[in-house]
């Protein structure tokens, strides 16, 4: 990681102290802060209000630049994939996704360069871990992203952390950006507008069902049954499907928001009727909603996406037996928009 505190890893407490430790008065903090955060400025250059020795002491202190971000576009498809490089890692990066459906506009973040999860259809976990990501590079992606939307004539109105990585090891990072862009003076986006994935850490479930953050969870679940998930998600022993039940529960309890389980559906592993029966039995009663992800196909994978028919049949049947459904669209496949494939074709083009 470089050396230099990305500008947009301080808080503002931590801003205004670097003011007053520069013989400045405090509420400059506030006002980098709005450059930053409010708008999305990183270069100290562009900061007009703030002094010039006060705009070299924050250079010399911090990284203050862009990072460098590689667009692939696909208007026809509503979705725009960002690749940030990070400034440690010739060639590495992480990705990020605008998917604009409707009125809604959602980005779409990562928390981790690379994830150490391994799902077996996911391109992010082919390479493994390759480090937490800090607030600012978080936050960072969020900034791009919404810059993107601007340009585009749409405003943010969704963040999920669906991204590269697992949020709830690397949880504090994760959660200081998520209030910093639910902040007003920040990005502004509703605690309800913002959701956290996870494939069910207890201790990051707990923490943040005890901390009471409004923001909804959403759990990837995958199968209807642990001997399959555990399959599917390397991970999955760390939460078995009754215990992700029973979190649910006790998020509803402690946040007053419903939990999400997704639930990427691919063709002759999870997706047959017999699937979807077990799966609504599994699930009576629970309060929440099942997202049924059609799975992305990937060059690099064998998995295969079901056909339309059997998607609408799967839904029909947890309809049917109780439990609250969505289906996602197909969006960015013309661009590689499932996670990781983008970090995984860039790090194969600098090899
Ligand atoms: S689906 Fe999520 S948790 Fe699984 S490997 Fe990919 S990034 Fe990690």
């Amino acid at each position: 990681m470089s050396a230099r505190r990305r500008i947009t890893d301080l808080s503002p407490a931590e801003l205004s102290a670097f003011a007053s430790a520069q013989h400045q008065r405090p509420f400059r903090g506030q006002q980098i802060y709005d450059w930053v955060m409010g708008r999305g400025v990183c270069t100290t250059s562009a900061m007009s209000d703030l002094s010039k020795p006060l705009r070299e002491a924050l250079d010399a202190e911090f990284d203050c630049s862009a990072p460098r971000v590689l667009w692939s576009g696909d208007s026809a498809s509503g979705t725009e994939k960002a690749f940030l490089q990070l400034s440690d890692a010739q060639g590495d990066g992480v990705e990020a996704v605008l998917i604009m459906e409707g009125e809604r506009t959602t980005a779409c973040i990562s928390s981790q360069a690379g994830c150490p999860v391994a799902c077996v259809f996911c391109a992010s976990g082919v390479l493994g871990l390759r480090r937490n990501l800090t607030r600012g590079e978080i936050l960072d992606q969020f900034i791009a992203v919404r810059e993107r939307a601007q340009a585009l004539g749409r405003r943010v109105s969704n963040i999920v952390v669906m991204g590269m990585g697992e949020p709830m090891l690397n949880y504090s990072a994760v959660v200081e950006a998520l209030d910093v862009i639910h902040d007003p003076k920040g990005g502004g986006i509703g605690a309800r507008h913002i959701t956290i994935s996870t494939v069910g850490l207890e201790k990051g479930v707990r923490r943040l069902t005890e901390e009471g953050k409004p923001y909804t969870l959403a759990f990837s679940l995958h199968a209807p049954n642990d001997e399959l998930r555990r399959k599917l998600v390397p991970f999955a022993a760390a939460m078995d499907i009754d215990a992700m039940v029973q979190a649910a529960g006790a998020y509803l309890d402690g946040t007053g928001r419903e939990v999400t389980f997704e639930y990427v559906l691919l063709d002759g592993v999870n997706a047959s009727a017999a699937d979807a029966h077990e799966l609504a039995q599994r699930l009576r009663g629970v309060r929440g909603t099942v997202n049924l992800i059609p799975y992305n196909e990937n060059p690099g994978f064998t998995w295969k996406r079901p056909p339309a028919q059997q998607v609408d049949q799967f839904a029909e049947i947890l309809r049917s037996g109780g439990v609250k459904v969505s289906v996602r669209k197909r969006k960015g496949h013309r661009i590689l928009a499932a996670c990781g494939q983008l970090r995984l074709q860039e790090m194969q083009r600098a090899q």
